[in-house]
């Protein structure tokens, strides 16, 4: 396959609610959609990055230009999906922007071939569990509200985004209210120290699944110590950026269980492996999201449907989110969704509606 050439769409999705974290809050999701262009047909890549570096180092702006200058000039001549990550190889980080080209060029390909992402990845399932992520509020009795509302739509596992001060409370309230059946996580986004293991350890007693990323994503030893007063399973995040920094993790005892964020790793193939290596040490994995469109949605769905993913992601329907999405929209059906069978991501935008939350559109030819 050869490309004529990537457009860029920068995007702006109004939220539905804003979404709080220990980083920041959302009330627009920014991103940038790729459109691979090449001779035998197109295909679409969706990046993570969000408008400012504060949930990793890579943001909206420098990703386009990375793209622009560096990783979409490298990719003339025969190009495929397998080949694209290899090939920027000389070129440092910026995986957020490898992984949209990779997943662009990969989408074409399969289209072309006419094999979808699920069976190109390695999926067994054909519909996936959900699980929700709800944002820190302003109540407990706001909380409640959340989470219930979400229940009642069918999530079939809570997370709960915490940081300092809104822990231990928020997780007693939902369990006191929902009881011991819910299955229910949280996610620190690297708000603690490991100075904080005993205030981190009064969370046992809630039966959690997992506390997500508590310490600093170079933390990798500190995680390890923290494992050992606390007895909730520490699943790791932002620290796992490939998946030779999650076979180190696993290896010094930093995690019990992962979570996978294709976006965020350089790509599906990468994230395959991250899958591979937590599968060979009976790690347990689930796909994380970073309020994916539905292009990305697709795609991380299907990632979902690996074997090794033996929990609930954050793969929700597109109305967790987003009142219109870019394409149609992922719909839960009894705490599921559906992996699209059709050929590449089995999704397509629809016109209209990626017309309506375009911002403005460049075209990167190749020479
Ligand atoms: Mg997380």
């Amino acid at each position: 396959m050869k490309l004529d050439g990537v457009e860029l769409r920068w995007v702006e999705m109004p939220l539905r609610s804003p979404f709080r974290t220990s980083f920041g809050t959302q009330t627009v999701r920014q991103l940038l959609l790729l459109r691979a262009v090449a001779d035998e047909g197109e295909g679409w890549g969706e990046c993570v990055a969000m408008s400012e570096p504060v949930y990793s180092s890579e943001y909206q702006e420098g990703c386009a230009d990375v793209l622009r200058r560096y990783l979409v000039p490298a990719l003339t001549g025969e190009v495929d999906g397998i080949s694209v990550v290899p090939r920027l190889k000389k070129y440092y980080g910026h995986r957020m922007a490898k992984a949209a080209l990779e997943m662009a060029v990969l989408d074409a390909e399969l289209r072309a071939r006419g094999v979808s992402f699920g069976r190109e990845l390695g999926a067994t399932r054909d519909r996936v569990p959900c699980g929700v992520s709800v944002g820190i509020m302003n109540s407990i009795p706001e909380l409640l509200d959340a989470v219930g509302g979400y229940l009642g739509e069918g999530y079939v596992r809570i997370k709960l985004k915490i940081e300092p001060g809104w822990d231990v409370e928020p997780v007693r309230a939902v369990r006191e209210r929902f009881g011991d059946e819910v299955l229910l996580q949280v996610d620190a986004n690297t708000a603690y120290a490991l100075a904080d293991a005993r205030h981190l350890a009064r969370l046992d007693p809630f039966d959690l699944l997992l506390i997500e990323q508590p310490l600093d994503e170079e933390e990798l030893l500190a995680h390890a110590e923290l494992a050992k007063v606390v007895q909730t399973p520490i699943c790791l995040d932002e620290s796992i950026t490939s998946a030779s920094s999650a076979a180190d993790a696993i290896r010094l005892g930093a995690c019990q269980i992962v979570n996978i964020k294709p976006g965020r790793v350089g790509g599906y193939l990468e994230a395959r492996r991250i899958h591979d290596v937590c599968a060979a040490n009976n790690i347990a994995a689930w796909c994380g999201g970073m309020l994916e469109t539905g292009i990305g949605r697709a795609a991380n769905v299907a990632l979902a449907a690996l074997p090794g993913c033996t929990l609930p992601g954050d793969t929700s329907a597109s109305d967790r989110y987003y009142k219109l999405d870019v394409t149609e929209p992922f719909v839960l059906d009894d705490g599921h969704l559906t992996v699209p069978a059709g050929p590449g991501l089995g999704v397509t935008p629809l016109p209209e509606a990626l017309e309506e939350v375009t911002v403005k559109t460049e075209w990167i030819p190749l020479a």
